[in-house]
């Protein structure tokens, strides 16, 4: 038997989405269940294909089955295709499995010709309605089978309205159509150089061929290419009896969602048009009505829609996106698909089918995009108000959130106005890490370099703060304090907003809404997650505030807490420098035994400022996280991160220099931080071999620790603090530290007169720590994965230097699939993980292993730490409801879910 290539509306059903596309099998589907849907057939998707492999040849068979099918449809309706006294007139409408932009739109009132246009006229009594069938049939094949701007024909209709004094097409009289059919003719003779095809047969097959075509059309492909959608898809075409909106005031069409897609609310939204066909809602060439003006116009319809609404919801299990016709009062359902919704839609939506007992929460969880969930946690633009800002550019979305502030354009005086409780927004052609202090006070950065992991975007999405970085077209005047783009500036202290989501930058004050906290469904949702994941969701806080934020938002631990940041902020700097600057030169005077030396004293004095503050900052965290546990680890950035550049010093001496008045002082800090240069910082003296030279830095750290946990636990919390060392790559880097740091803690424990448990453990982030994972588990009580320096390691790609540069256009170019600094390489990377876990876990079976780099946050990473078993994944704090979500999906695909419905 041949093989199958069409498909009546009565022989499919909504499985057959793969062969149908995903209209095809509503429209059956909604056959099946009885609704109303005007006849017709869908030739498949396979169809497409073949018609590709054989060089855009009809497969054998297809067209046959189609003439087969039309007869089919001809019998149902008693109606003939081409028959001049009762046509059958169709739409050809293209449908792939998923909806997609770039794909043919639908052609509607194929069939018409001048002979069966009298049949509708006769049939109809009703010339204006057949004329203005006609017009749209010759308007919309010649657009988009034939190729002609829409504009040719758009101009002409203008011309004829200005001409008639007509406000609207509705305006038009049945003469003024017939004009516009022998204008609009006239026009596809012209582009064409051919006539307008009379034959419907012609008229069926050029359709159907430029709906295969549109499959490889470049806006479908690229559109593909950026979703990873596979090209083998394959559209489907469906061929469906017309049925006529545009008939009268007793006609109509419209489209509905069976919920609010902006808020989730469930009520029927949407709109409709009386006397209107096809796309003239969405075209806005008139205002449309709010679909609930349909209950007072035609009741009947309206209860008959709502009855049907609530049908198809209850039969696909989620809110539908419906697309209806009326034809003189009697209703027609023309399309249903699953409806696109806003975050926070989905959420209550996804909520309230469980309660509605529609879904169970398993279902509820897997309907949510965990990348959602992050736009519900900071403040937007208020759409509203868009339309009336001025945009200036767009740079890439590095961090979501929208912010308003005043320009500035370096750290300190960001700090500074940020303390004096202004608004900023930090503009620097890029950030360091000495930027961090201005960061935490502005409400937003925006720099011109560097992509969306590039130092500014990490930092501010650890921080919570909208980022828009990478801006090319931005050229920022340090000096001047200035920046112009398309020949606009903006100077120090000009009003600026800047949406992290979108890369937008709007001169002025954009008007913000904030999310107050997580909605109660929200909140309910994530509960659920929690019941459902195997893997914990921990968060990296450095400072209180982010631990009480990552609390709130049900983190069950803090996985990093990154000491040196509280190094970064202005008024601890000072002393870090002391610290770093004698600390070469206090080993030495240490060494030679004469412990009154200048170095010497001064380190130590730096160190004992140092343990003061340390102890407080740790006995915040630990306060606020009481109960649960906090990894604390030890002092990891190279020194030079501390010390003013090293390039700005030179030029900051010279400049003196040239003035004949050199500058002592900087003369010497040049000198020493020269000495501390090293060619490959990130290979160099950083980690564990910082302690390991400076043992005093890390036995402060420790002791600011044992001091804290005893003050929290002297306000009666209990409280669980973890020491891990970074970069080991030897067993012997660890246990040197961890005899010399146990004694530490021992000695301060007896001082303070209190015991105290602590777990010491490592971060696996060196490829040697990963493979030798069994040595180094017999010290370690626990891992923690630093992924972004295992991705660096492993690839020996600094990502500093990397993203810049090269790498993102090896992500463009398909040399990697994607950057491995935003999603774990599991081939690689993950290789070394899933060795680590098992050696690890053969040396020390309870071993707690968990994430702490980026990758903790994102949900194909959380999705491999989930495949691995690992305890935890540790993200900054406002990433947590997305990896809590993330983590139960995963748990849930790996059909491992913990059941509790
Ligand atoms: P899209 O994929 O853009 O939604 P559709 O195939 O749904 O395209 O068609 C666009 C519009 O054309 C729909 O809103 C629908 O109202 C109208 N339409 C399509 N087929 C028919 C038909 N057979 N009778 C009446 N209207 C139709
Ligand atoms: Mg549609
Ligand atoms: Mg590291």
């Amino acid at each position: 038997m041949a093989h199958k290539w069409v498909y009546l509306f009565t022989e499919g059903n909504a499985q057959m989405r793969d062969l149908l596309g995903g209209k095809g099998a509503g429209v059956a589907e909604m056959t099946q269940a009885g609704l109303p849907v005007s006849q017709g057939f869908t030739i498949t998707t396979e169809a497409c294909n073949a018609y590709y492999a054989s060089n855009k040849q009809f497969p054998d068979g297809m067209w046959e089955q189609a003439m087969e099918a039309l007869a089919v449809v001809e019998a149902q309706t008693g109606k003939g295709f081409g028959d001049g006294a009762n046509p059958l007139l169709v739409s050809v409408r293209s449908g792939a499995k998923f909806s997609m932009p770039g794909m043919m739109d639908t052609v509607l009132n194929l069939g018409l010709n001048p002979e069966t246009l009298q049949g509708i006229i006769a049939q109809t009594d009703n010339e204006r309605f057949a004329f203005d069938a006609y017009r749209r049939f010759i308007q919309m094949f010649g657009k988009i089978v034939l190729d002609i701007t829409a504009e040719k024909f758009e101009r002409r209709m203008d011309a004829l309205k200005a001409r008639v004094g007509a406000a609207s097409d509705t305006d038009l009289t049945a003469e003024h159509l017939q004009e516009l059919v022998t204008d609009f003719k006239a026009v596809v003779a012209a582009e064409t150089g051919q006539p307008f095809p009379d034959d419907p047969l012609d008229q069926l097959r050029l359709s159907i061929g430029a709906v295969f075509s549109s499959w490889m059309g470049r806006r479908a492909v690229a559109y593909r290419e950026n979703e990873g959608i596979p090209h083998d898809l394959g559209t489907a075409v469906n061929v469906q009896t017309m049925v006529f909106g545009n008939m009268g005031w007793d006609s109509g069409t419209g489209v509905a969602f069976t919920r609010n897609p902006l808020t989730g609310e469930r009520v029927l939204y949407g709109e409709y048009l009386q006397n209107a066909q096809g796309e003239d809602v969405v075209a806005g060439i008139r205002t449309p009505k709010p679909i609930a003006q349909l209950r007072d116009d035609m009741p009947e319809v309206f209860a008959q829609f709502q009855q049907y609404a609530e049908m198809l919801e209850q039969h696909y299990r989620d809110m539908q996106d419906l697309e209806f016709t009326i034809e003189r009062g009697k209703l027609y359902m023309l399309q249903t698909r699953s409806g696109k919704r806003s975050a926070a839609a989905a959420v209550r939506i996804a909520v309230e089918m469980v309660r509605e007992g529609i879904i169970d929460r398993h279902e509820a969880l897997a309907r949510v995009e965990p990348e959602q969930i992050d736009l519900l946690l900071h403040p937007f633009i208020d759409p509203d108000a868009r339309p009336t800002l001025t945009h200036i550019g767009r740079g890439l979305n590095a961090a979501p959130g929208a912010a308003v502030g005043r320009a500035v354009f370096d750290a300190d005086r960001a700090e500074a106005a940020g303390r004096r409780g202004e608004k900023v927004i930090l503009v620097r052609p890029e950030t360091n890490p000495d930027d961090v202090h201005g960061l935490i006070h502005a409400q937003g950065v925006l720099t011109a370099r560097g992509g969306a992991t590039s130092h500014a975007a990490v930092v501010a999405r650890g921080l919570g703060k909208p980022c828009v970085a990478g801006w090319e077209a931005l050229r920022i005047d340090l000096e001047a304090r200035t920046f112009t783009v398309d020949g606009l500036s903006v100077s120090e202290g000009d009003l600026i907003s800047i949406d992290g989501g979108t890369g937008e930058v709007f001169l002025g004050e954009a008007p913000l809404i904030s999310p107050e906290k997580l909605s109660d469904d929200l909140q309910e949702l994530l509960a659920w997650a929690d019941d459902a994941q195997r893997l914990q969701v921990w968060a990296n806080a450095d400072y209180p505030s982010d631990a009480a934020k990552a609390r709130e938002f049900g983190a069950k631990g803090i996985g990093l807490c990154r000491t040196e940041h509280m190094f970064f902020q202005a008024d601890r700097l000072p002393v870090v420098r002391q610290m770093i600057l004698n600390a070469v030169g206090a080993v030495a005077d240490e060494a030679d035994g004469h412990t009154a030396g200048e170095h010497y004293r001064q380190f130590h004095e730096a160190l004992a400022k140092l343990e003061e503050v340390q102890t407080d900052d740790f006995a915040g965290i630990l306060r606020v996280m009481h109960g649960l546990p906090v990894v604390i680890r030890l002092l990891d950035p190279p020194m030079h991160e501390f010390l003013p550049r090293y390039e700005e010093l030179l030029v900051q001496v010279a400049r003196a220099e040239a003035l004949g008045k050199p500058d002592t002082d900087a003369e010497r800090l040049l000198k020493e931080v020269e000495e501390m240069r090293e060619a490959n910082p990130m290979l160099g003296l950083r980690g564990c071999r910082l302690g390991i030279r400076f043992p005093h830095m890390y036995q402060m750290q420790v002791r600011a620790i044992m001091r804290a946990t005893a003050i929290v636990n002297g306000e009666g919390l209990v409280v669980k603090p973890e020491i891990m060392i970074p970069l080991v790559g030897h067993l012997n880097e660890l246990r040197l530290l961890k005899e010399l740091l146990l004694k530490e803690a021992g000695q301060k424990q007896q001082e303070l007169g209190t015991r105290i448990a602590i777990k010491f453990g490592t971060m696996i982030e060196v490829p040697r720590a990963a493979l030798t994972a069994d040595e180094i588990a017999e010290d370690a009580e626990f891992f923690s994965f630093g992924t972004n320096d295992l991705t660096q390691t492993t690839f020996a790609i600094s990502r500093d230097d990397a993203e810049g540069k090269f790498l993102l256009e090896y992500v463009d170019r398909g040399i990697l699939p994607k950057n491995p600094f935003q999603v774990l390489d599991r081939k690689g990377v993950g290789k070394l993980m899933r060795l680590a876990v098992q050696a690890g876990r053969d040396t020390r079976p309870d071993l707690e292993v968990g994430v702490c780099g980026e990758h903790g946050g994102d949900p194909e990473s959380i999705e491999y730490a989930n495949l691995l078993n690992l305890n935890y994944v540790s993200c900054s704090p406002y990433r947590v409801p997305v990896a809590r979500i993330a983590a139960a999906q995963a748990a849930l695909a790996q059909g491992l879910a913990r059941q509790t419905v």
